[in-house]
C-alpha cells in the first residue's frame, strides 16, 4: 500500500512522524506537509500564486519527506500528482482535536477530505491537548490499534479518527457532534493599546450520546465516518413534495 502523510501543524510537527511511522507499518510512506503551521485553513488551496516543494530531511528515520510552500489540500493535491498510485491519505496527528463542528474548519479533516475528491480514501488523525503537548511515544500504540481497525477497509470513506488525552484502549464508532457551535470574538488590546480580536469557539450544549465529543470526554478513541454531500435531504423532500403539489 502507497501512503501518502499529511498535517495541518507543519512539517516539524512531532504528530507528523508520529503518525508517518505508525503508518509505515502497513506500506511505502511519503510525507507531504505545510512548511509552516496551517492550522484552521480548513480547505485552502493555493490558486493565485504557484507552490514549491523541497526535500526535507531528519525526523523521519528514513522516510521520504517534503515540505510544501502550501495548504494542507495543496499537499494532498501534489502529492498525489507526484507520486502514482497512492492508496490512502493520513492526515495528523493533529495536536488539538477536531470534534463536532471543528470539521469546518480543520485542515486536519480537509486533507483527508481532500483525498476523497480526488477519489483515495482519507483519514484524519487527531488527539485531544491540555495544558502540555502530546507524548506522541504513549499515543502510539492507540494510533496503531485505530489504524489497524479502518486500514483495511476498501471503500473510498473520509473518517475523522479522536484520541482523548489519555485513552483507555477502547475504540468507538460514532456521529459528528452537531450542537455546540459558538463562535466568539474575544477583545483585547496589544502592548501597544491598539484592539485585537481573537476568534475562539466554545461547546455551548452537552454533547449527543455516541458523538465523537462523547466518546473522546469518556477516554475512548473516536471514529467518525463523514459524507460529503451536504444536502439537506429532508428538507429537499419536503420542497420537492411542494413543487409536486403545484
Ligand atoms: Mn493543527
Amino acid at each position: 500500500m502507497k501512503i501518502l502523510v499529511t498535517n495541518d501543524d507543519g512539517i516539524y510537527s512531532p504528530g507528523l512522524s508520529c503518525l508517518a511511522k505508525v503508518a509505515a507499518a502497513h506500506g511505502e510512506v511519503i510525507v507531504m506537509a505545510p512548511d509552516i503551521e496551517q492550522s484552521s485553513m480548513g480547505q485552502a488551496i493555493t490558486s493565485g500564486k504557484p507552490i514549491t516543494y523541497k526535500k526535507s530531511p531528519t525526523h523521519f528515520e528514513g522516510i521520504e519527506a517534503y515540505r510544501v510552500t502550501g495548504t494542507p489540500a495543496d499537499c494532498v493535491a501534489l502529492g498525489t500528482h507526484l507520486f502514482e498510485n497512492i492508496d490512502l491519505v493520513l492526515s495528523g496527528i493533529n495536536i488539538g482535536s477536531n470534534l463536532g463542528n471543528s470539521a469546518w474548519h480543520s485542515g486536519t479533516l480537509s486533507a483527508a477530505r481532500q483525498a476523497v475528491l480526488f477519489g483515495i480514501r482519507g483519514i484524519a488523525l487527531s488527539v485531544s491537548v491540555g495544558e502540555d503537548e502530546p507524548d506522541f511515544d504513549a499515543l502510539k500504540p492507540f494510533a496503531q490499534a485505530a489504524l489497524k481497525e479502518v486500514i483495511n477497509e476498501n471503500e473510498r470513506r473520509l473518517l475523522n479518527i479522536n484520541f482523548p488525552r489519555n485513552p483507555n484502549g477502547e475504540i468507538v464508532w460514532t456521529s459528528q457532534s452537531v450542537r455546540q457551535y459558538d463562535g466568539k470574538i474575544m477583545a483585547n488590546e496589544d502592548p501597544m493599546g491598539r484592539e485585537h480580536y481573537w476568534f475562539t469557539v466554545i461547546p455551548i450544549e452537552p454533547e449527543e450520546d455516541g458523538s465523537d465529543r462523547w466518546a473522546v470526554k469518556q477516554g475512548k478513541t473516536s471514529i467518525t465516518p463523514m459524507i460529503l454531500d451536504l444536502t439537506d435531504q429532508k428538507y429537499l423532500n419536503e420542497r420537492s413534495k411542494e413543487q409536486n403539489r403545484t
